[in-house]
């Protein structure tokens, strides 16, 4: 299968290509959430966390890290948003797995989620023994 960023690998479409191995490559977003915004893309096509080998996303968790860690060192910011979206429901536009690593700076206005669900009495415990695997 055929996405923007197989294209974007394949030099097809250009990018500022900041990392590659054998593995996966990073790229600035081109509409950063704040300027630095890198995506950690998987060479091989997965359209979502669940369908990606554990060895391929364990990689790239660590090349997320690094990326991180060298934004802070380069621009000085004090925090970030490591986020991966899955599927058309979470408003992911490409499916083809990608870590975002977005720096964040005190004070810069920038939210993620913008509204939140309450939980009604008792509700909150029964989506824990629902969602509980341990
Ligand atoms: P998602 O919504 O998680 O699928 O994120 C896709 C991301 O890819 C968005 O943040 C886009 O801005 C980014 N994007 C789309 N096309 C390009 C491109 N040609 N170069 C760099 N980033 C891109």
């Amino acid at each position: 299968m055929e996405t923007i960023f197989t294209k974007i690998e394949q030099g097809i479409i250009p990018s500022t290509k900041i990392y590659e191995d054998e593995l996966c490559f990073v790229i600035l977003d081109i509409n950063p959430v704040k300027k630095g915004h890198s995506l950690v893309i998987a060479k091989e096509v997965y359209p979502n966390i669940a369908s990606t080998p554990d060895e391929t996303l364990t990689h790239m968790i660590l090349v997320a890290k690094r990326i991180e860690a060298r934004q802070r060192e380069v621009l000085g910011n004090q925090g970030s948003n490591i986020i991966i979206n899955n599927d058309p429901a979470s408003g992911q536009e490409v499916p083809h797995l990608h870590i975002h690593v977005i720096p964040r700076f005190e004070g810069d206005g920038r939210k993620h989620f913008q509204e939140h669900d309450k939980y009604s009495d008792g509700e909150m415990k029964e989506f824990g023994d629902k969602l509980r695997i341990c």
